[in-house]
């Protein structure tokens, strides 16, 4: 393991982080489960990238299948790639019928933004102030822990407005964010920069799943819609089944964004993302720019890609979701009843989480608790981490296929390391 981590260091450079005290070199993945090098098995209640499953059979054979016929880019003719984007936007609203596939979802954040400059005519980005949306030069100025400490960044460009947080301010239906968004127009209109876009994750999951009513975001929406911006709905994390009532976290906010996207979960680890959109916002992008990406949806990605969607139909797993979202966050409540370090549960479908606090009227982060845990449920064979502004959020998104059983596992495992820890150290 020393080893493997002075390796690490010296060929990849400093500052390359690794999960856990104890990092976990792992060797196999099979559905929920991955095992490290000594033959440990592990839980697996973090990882969303392996959506429909770690090395989905369905999905490995299409890969293997499709890499023995033929790879390549983008500029020769092939149905795959049609087949694909004709199903992808059957999932969408009526208005989103186009899409471009790329790598990863920064660059389909990055080609976002630039869309919206084709039809705006103009630059100013609204973010929150607790996001993450990727790491191109353009992108990773939209998140503040991001922000490099060489070049010039994004100056005025980028105006940041408070991200929800349902634990600590009042916004059940999303009033509040959304006179935010207005202030923020204004001043990118009042600065002759213009404003452009909003961009959000429809569940604010990097900013710690706030709890909020259906139709949250229609509010924020029509501020949006009225000073002729352009709404951007960053479902990288939130998408394809994850949020359970619906296949897009947008259908769950109430509203149909201009642009949405894609990326993680889209080819269970295969690097396949993606930007859906409307034909008037796609022609405007094509005309303003040439855009061209050399690996983005070629035949073996949209191969992977059509398989992912394949194993959530026949298996139903956005019901699963659904059904064991629920139970979890029944059993997080249960759990907070008796451990007093449980401010707030918080749930969207598969990805659930407690908030730990030092005490419940201050609602003081319990930031060094949460650490504790993540590493404690690590040596319990329990794989999962912690996130939101103050890091005191547990983040459990399990692959889909997660079950009752998993489940139950999962919440022994959390309820015995709840006890044994100490809340101040
Ligand atoms: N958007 C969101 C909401 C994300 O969480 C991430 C990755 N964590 C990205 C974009 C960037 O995606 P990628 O790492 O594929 O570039």
């Amino acid at each position: 393991m020393e080893d493997l981590i002075a390796r690490r260091s010296a060929l990849l450079g400093p500052n390359v982080s690794t999960f856990y005290d104890d990092p976990v070199h792992i060797v196999r993945g099979d559905g929920v489960w991955v095992w490290d090098a000594q033959g440990r098995k592990y839980l697996d209640c973090y990882n969303n990238v392996p959506h429909v499953g770690h090395c989905n059979p369905r999905v490995v054979d299409a890969i293997c299948a499709q890499a023995r016929v033929l790879n390549t880019h983008t500029r020769y003719l092939h149905e795959l790639l049609l087949d694909y984007v004709e199903r992808l936007t059957g999932t969408f609203d009526a208005a989103l019928d186009t899409a471009i596939l790329t790598c990863t979802g920064s660059e389909a954040n990055d080609i976002a933004l630039r869309m919206a400059e084709a039809v705006t005519g103009k630059r100013g980005i609204i973010a929150t102030d607790a996001t993450y949306h990727g790491n191109t030069t353009l992108v990773s100025h939209l998140s503040r822990s991001n922000i490099p400490e060489v070049g010039y960044g994004m100056g005025d460009f980028v105006r940041h407005i408070e991200a929800p947080d349902s634990y600590r301010i009042d916004d059940p239906d999303g009033h509040r964010f959304a006179e935010n968004v207005q202030r923020a127009i204004e001043a990118h209109e009042k600065s002759g920069i213009g404003f452009s876009a909003l961009i959000i994750c429809p569940l604010f999951l990097n900013e710690g799943f706030p709890a909020q009513n259906p139709g949250w975001l229609k509010p924020t929406a029509e501020r949006v819609k009225q000073a002729s911006g352009i709404l951007i709905c960053d479902e990288v994390q939130s998408g394809f089944g994850r949020c359970g009532s619906h296949f897009w976290a947008h259908q769950k906010q109430g509203v149909v964004p201009d642009i949405v996207c894609l990326g993680k979960p889209m080819g269970n680890g295969h690097p396949v993302a993606g930007v859906v959109t409307q034909s008037e916002i796609m022609d405007q992008f094509r005309t303003a720019f040439r855009y061209f990406n050399t690996f983005g949806g070629n035949p073996v990605s949209c191969a992977a890609a059509m398989a992912v969607l394949d194993e959530l139909e026949s298996k139903d797993l956005q019901a699963n979701a659904a059904k064991i979202g629920k139970m979890a966050a029944d059993h997080l409540n249960e759990l907070a009843s008796r451990h007093q370090v449980i401010g707030d549960v918080r749930q969207s479908g598969m990805v659930f989480g407690a908030e730990f606090v030092l005490d419940q009227t201050s609602k003081s982060p319990a930031s060094k608790f949460a650490n504790r845990v993540v590493n404690a449920m690590r040596q319990e064979g329990i794989l999962l981490s912690k996130l939101g502004r103050h890091k005191n959020t547990l983040k459990i998104r399990p692959p889909m296929p997660f079950d009752e059983a998993n489940l139950d596992q999962l919440m022994t495992t959390l309820d015995k390391v709840l006890s044994e820890t100490p809340v101040l150290v």
